[in-house]
């Protein structure tokens, strides 16, 4: 079990320097939370909500991203220096906000922290919200990756996701994300109720069709707390069939000439997503905005915060600096496990001196675990990485297990 550690927000106001531990600090990213979707998804577990009355015109867009500065300005002491090198919007449905109101977002965050000349800045949008002038606003707006989330192209398939958009919309909107953005991602899911592998690779050729230079397909899961895991859908492939499909997308996005580089992540050359493999390498995130998570490392110790998840109560307490729900310094016999349940799921894991580099810890202070994951054939013996096996990606969470403290 991990332990917990809850310390005084005043005491995380100004890190210590100089003490043992870290010896430079890793890479710094960004989050920020839009939480509010037009209607709630049965299998989603993300702190999204629906959107108030009025659909769009019901989210109090110019109050929140009020509460987001404020929320931004509370944390800059953790940050001091520091410079951003990526921007994730996400949510919820972050395609439900004007451009303008991203427009100003950005503005608010560049006016506050030291963004890097070439940063990735990622928006999530959903094809339910589109429309080619505002995604082209988007783009103006400084957004230079688009996650669009279309999970299939079949009707049917939508319509048992409780989607709120169609083919049709999906379809416009992914050619949109092709021609207008610099880069993109299509994140899409399988082992979808009712699905078979024709239909899977009928999805798969829509998607392959755009040319797309990121895709993530994820294994659709019956999550706690949703309205699928208490009443689950009809017609779920079975394990077996689910493994083959995934099988497909590997085989069939490989001749694509995309890259599988994490569980669910494929890429062309040059365009993995620089956000997400800095929380696979176990990088710095701040996450601003209702519910979000982040995780930030000083020279002497490493904290993970969560801030209020609902969007009222967040924007209240934004406002008065008070943003934060939970602090947590990780403890020593916290950190391996952390670090693997992030490098790990990158297929040609990380160098293994990062270890040392992001935990402060000594490879040979995790030696029994490192060495009993490649004895089971879960990890490769080469000692310079820290790579699953084929077996370990597929049981990965035996393999990450392998570290708790
Ligand atoms: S659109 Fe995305 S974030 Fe919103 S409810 Fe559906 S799955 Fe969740």
């Amino acid at each position: 079990m991990n332990r917990v550690i809850t310390v005084p927000v005043a005491s995380l106001r100004r890190p210590h320097a100089g003490s043992s531990g870290l010896t430079q600090l890793p890479p710094l990213a960004l989050y920020i939370h839009l939480p509010w979707c037009l209607s709630k998804c049965p299998y989603c577990d993300f702190n999204s909500h629906e959107a108030p009355e009025g659909g769009l015109s019901g989210v109090p867009q110019e109050a929140y991203l009020d509460a987001l500065r404020a929320d931004l300005e509370a944390s800059l002491p953790l940050i001091w220096g520091r410079s951003v090198q990526t921007v994730f919007i996400g949510g919820g449905t972050p395609s439900l906000f004007e451009p303008q109101a991203i427009d100003r977002l950005l503005t608010d965050v560049r006016m506050r922290v030291r963004l890097a000349p070439d940063a990735e800045i990622t928006l999530e949008a959903n094809p339910g919200t589109f429309e080619r002038a505002r995604f082209r606003d988007f783009r103006q707006a400084g957004i230079n990756r688009l996650s669009l989330g279309v999970q299939s192209f079949s009707d049917t398939a939508l319509k048992a996701l409780g989607r709120v958009h169609d083919r049709a919309q999906a379809l416009a909107a992914a050619q949109s994300a092709a021609e207008d953005f610099p880069t993109f991602n299509l994140d899409l899911m399988y082992a979808l109720p009712g699905q078979s592998t024709e239909a899977l690779q009928a999805d798969l050729t829509q998607a392959l069709s755009f040319e797309p230079p990121h895709l993530s397909y994820y294994h659709l899961t019956m999550e706690p707390n949703t309205l699928f895991a208490s009443r689950p859908p009809q017609g779920l492939p079975s394990d077996d069939e689910a493994a083959g499909m995934q099988e497909t997308i590997e085989q069939v996005t490989a001749q694509a000439g995309l890259e599988h580089y994490e569980v669910s992540a494929y890429a062309r050359l040059g365009h993995r997503s620089r956000h997400n493999l800095n929380y696979w390498a176990f990088g710095d995130y701040l996450g601003i905005g209702a519910g979000a998570h982040g995780k930030l490392s000083f020279h002497d110790r490493i904290v993970r915060q969560a801030r209020l998840r609902h969007p009222r109560a967040y924007m209240e307490a934004a406002l008065r600096g008070e943003a934060v729900e939970e602090e947590r310094t990780l403890s020593r016999s916290d950190l391996p496990f952390e670090f693997m349940l992030n490098a790990l799921r990158l297929v040609d894991g990380v160098p293994a001196t990062l270890f040392a580099e992001r935990t402060g810890l000594s490879l040979a202070s995790i030696g029994g675990a490192l060495k009993r994951a490649v004895e089971r054939d879960l990890l490769d013996p080469d000692p310079a990485r820290l790579r699953p096996t084929e077996l370990g990606l597929r049981f990965l969470s035996d393999l990450q297990e392998g570290f708790l403290g």
